[in-house]
């Protein structure tokens, strides 16, 4: 696996506590231990899948509610929201 941004070969994964601005604008929660991958030229940072899977569950799952931090897996095993 190379580095998204500069090629480099050498990255390790790791994990990263990250603020997330909910689907609704207005509030934010932190997700914690997010899978994230860590270059020594580039520091520590989530790749566009998981940028993308962290907002697909944010809009489909049902969050706990008034949880200011969540575990990432928490958040993906989530149930889904009704959609009705
Ligand atoms: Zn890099």
């Amino acid at each position: 696996m190379n580095c998204m941004w500069c090629e480099n070969n050498q990255i390790k994964e790791a994990k990263k506590d990250c603020y997330w601005i909910l689907p609704d604008g207005l509030s934010s929660v932190q997700i914690l231990q997010v899978p994230a991958l860590s270059c020594k030229n580039c520091g520590l940072y989530l790749t566009d899948e998981m940028n993308h899977e962290i907002d697909f569950a944010l809009y489909t799952r049902n969050l706990p509610t008034r949880k200011k931090e969540i575990l990432y897996e928490e958040l993906i095993n989530a149930p889904y929201k009704a959609t009705f």
